[in-house]
């Protein structure tokens, strides 16, 4: 996880660059390259990786991988806002340029833990997402799952982008749980959501959540219903096991996969 102070400066990085090149409107990574000189390509590279910076002589090349999503799909804005991440952030760049990584292929799932791939991932949220106009649009608003979806349709974004960046705004304590076939692929919260531990056994899904219900019966539901801080947490001291909870999921039969999105009423 990023810390505050990390996250805080990355968005300002992220947002001062959205703003010069796009004012206004929705942020187009592709326009932002060109602008700076860095030549880019969309094709099929097979499933190695989705995105790929390479530096050579001082000059840059953006490959996005265009097999799985086309170049205008959200997916494909994301990664490239996350390669231009590894451009504009000073320490990436630096490592580029000296060689240290001559090329840096990403694979943008959200399940990494390294340092440089989250650093690039919340850059991507945060330039196509600016901090000020989302919280701008959150005004007065109450945080539900309409909310996400009126967000991503304006920045053009995917739920999970923009999850990730609504996250760190204070809006509301948020968590995502993302898990394939009843096991928790990883896991991100607000820095204050009031519980930090998911209920064990550790990596499994626990069976009395609306992800669990659809692990065991394939059993969805479109909406957000209550649960309680028991259902998905450890650690929930005893006079809180009831504390109220929304969890809205978005399924993927394909990939036998669940996005629950978790947050209190
Ligand atoms: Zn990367």
């Amino acid at each position: 996880m990023l810390s505050r102070k990390r996250e805080v400066e990355l968005s300002e990085l992220a947002e001062s660059i959205a703003n010069y090149y796009f004012p206004t409107g929705s942020i187009e990574p592709s326009a932002i390259a060109e602008k700076k000189g860095i030549t880019y390509t969309y094709g099929n590279y097979g499933n190695s990786f989705d995105g790929l910076i390479e530096q050579e002589n001082g000059h840059f090349h953006i490959f996005i991988n265009t097999i799985n999503y086309s170049a205008a799909h959200v997916r494909s804005r994301f990664t490239f806002g996350h390669e231009l991440g590894h451009y504009f952030i000073d320490e990436h760049r630096r490592a580029l340029l000296c060689g240290r990584t001559p090329s840096h292929p990403s694979k943008i799932d959200f399940s990494s833990k390294n340092l440089v791939e989250l650093e690039a991932d919340y850059f991507a949220s945060s330039l196509l997402l600016p901090e000020s106009r989302i919280k701008q649009d959150c005004l007065k608003k109450p945080f539900t799952f309409k909310l996400v979806e009126h967000l991503s349709e304006k920045y053009k974004t995917s739920i999970t982008a923009t999850l990730l960046k609504l996250m760190t705004i204070d809006k509301h304590p948020i968590m995502l749980v993302c898990s394939e076939n009843e096991r928790i692929k990883w896991f991100k919260h607000s820095h204050d959501f009031p519980f930090k531990w998911l209920k064990k056994p550790i990596g499994i899904v626990p069976k009395n959540t609306l992800a669990g219900a659809y692990f065991a019966t394939k059993e969805k539901f479109n909406e957000e219903l209550p649960i309680t801080a028991n259902d998905w947490f450890e650690y929930v001291p005893g006079w809180q096991i009831d504390r109220p909870f929304f969890e809205k999921c978005i399924y993927s039969d394909r990939h036998n996969f669940v996005l629950s999105i978790i947050w209190e009423k």
